[in-house]
């Protein structure tokens, strides 16, 4: 009997979530030894890179041999796109994506169209299942689209753009939410919970809502999960299809999927980050990259390691979170990368008279605050954001507080509460 490929994954996946440890990592070795003898085999930029170091894949025999690889950089993939598509897949099967890259520099890579996009919302099913949710649900997502709203039927989707998150359009958005009465919502954390500020106490019941694309902020977890009387459920992952990870029924860790990818932590020195709590960058391999592979794939993304066994039972490898893109880090006068997560919150404590604000850097050890105000703005709250930022970093930056009328979105419509221009490096 034929199955589809999400049908297959899905099924696939039913199986994958009771796997031992063991059963794990052979199932992935498996799979490392597979991708290499076909990117030798069948992929230019990896058959080249093969053969200048002398080796075939038979020669790597362990995880150990694979981890002396070269990283995959996102400035490689856009020096060699032509040679990083396998030869043996037809034309018509590759899809070309674009992506925003960091620091806004584009990627260009390919994906096997159809299939790609079914094994994942495969995927994507599970972890709404996790929550009870379903992907027949009346849901809303908030994302970066063209249409301030559109309504999709087939998925019973009411999709609300967070570039057009304006004044005028709250209201309307609001009413077209309270007249679909969705069961979840989904999208970045910083549109939801713009939203939900917007709405206050007359919110809707929700089963649960779904992040996505940007770090989840405790204090936006704590003041969602309170207003809505739901679960926050995080989700990880890029079009690149080396890494989805997600949280579970039980606790806010990101398990990883271990039949989509192979994630390794790579820690400021190069090594490979062992311990719990210790953070490093996610260092990903994907397993259905066979078109266009993803092998040891540098993804800029900094997350925390966790050696914990989770509740719910399922043997994946576990992050206890998303720190964010190494863009997010600022630094400080002596060199040292800090995570900028807190400040958002920072502001706000110290403050309720500033709409948005949106940090900015150009040079180590300064930085910017862009502040929009609201009317009841004063220069009592430049100063006591002042005195907590001093507070909590003492000299190791100086803060300039400018005001401006609004904090433009991304191009793929995200919130940026950082725009870092300094060159940011977190491993060799
Ligand atoms: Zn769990």
């Amino acid at each position: 009997m034929y199955h589809t490929p999400y049908q297959e994954t899905y099924r696939s996946l039913q199986h994958t979530q009771r796997w031992t440890p063991e059963q794990i990592k052979d199932y992935q070795w498996q799979q490392l030894k597979t991708l290499l003898h076909h990117a030798y085999e069948h992929v230019p930029y990896y058959k080249k890179l093969f053969n200048i170091r002398g080796i075939t894949p038979d020669d790597v025999q362990s995880l150990h041999d694979f981890q002396q690889l070269p990283f995959l950089t996102k400035e490689t993939v856009q020096e060699h796109t032509n040679e990083l598509k396998a030869t043996n897949y037809p034309t018509h099967t590759f899809e070309e994506t674009i992506t925003g890259g960091s620091t806004g520099f584009p990627l260009r890579f390919y994906v096997e169209k159809g299939v790609w996009y079914a094994k994942h919302l495969a995927y994507i099913k599970t972890l709404l299942e996790r929550a009870e949710c379903h992907a027949m649900d009346k849901s809303v997502q908030i994302t970066g689209s063209e249409k301030p709203w559109e309504y999709r039927p087939l998925s019973r989707t009411l999709v609300l753009s967070s570039y057009h998150m304006t004044d005028q359009n709250l209201p309307i958005y609001v009413k077209k939410i309270r007249r679909l009465q969705p069961q979840y919502l989904i999208g970045y954390p910083s549109a939801i919970t713009m939203l939900a500020t917007y709405m206050k106490h007359n919110t809707i019941e929700l089963k649960a809502i779904f992040c996505y694309g940007e770090t989840i902020y405790d204090w936006q977890r704590e003041f969602l999960e309170e207003l809505f009387q739901c679960r926050v459920h995080g989700q990880y992952g890029h079009r690149e299809q080396s890494v989805l990870a997600g949280t579970c029924e039980k606790s806010n860790s990101y398990h990883i999927f271990p039949d989509y990818g192979l994630v390794e932590l790579i820690d400021r020195n190069g090594r490979q980050v062992t311990k719990d709590g210790e953070s490093g960058e996610i260092v990903a391999t994907g397993f259905h990259t066979g078109i266009f592979p993803f092998i040891r794939y540098k993804t800029g993304d900094i997350a925390v390691y966790s050696t914990h066994h989770c509740e719910c039972g399922r043997n994946y490898p576990l992050l206890k979170s998303i720190e964010g893109r190494v863009q997010d880090f600022v630094v400080s006068k002596t060199n040292r990368l800090v995570p900028f997560m807190g400040v958002h919150h920072l502001v706000a404590k110290s403050t309720e008279n500033v709409k948005e604000c949106q940090l900015y850097q150009e040079r180590q050890g300064e930085i910017v605050l862009r502040v929009v105000r609201r009317e009841t703005y004063s220069e009592d709250d430049a100063r006591r954001i002042q005195e907590s930022f001093h507070k909590r970093f003492g000299d190791e930056f100086s803060l300039t507080l400018t005001c401006v009328d609004s904090i433009p979105r991304t191009n793929r419509g995200k919130y940026q509460f950082l725009v870092q221009k300094l060159p940011i490096h977190f491993s060799p």
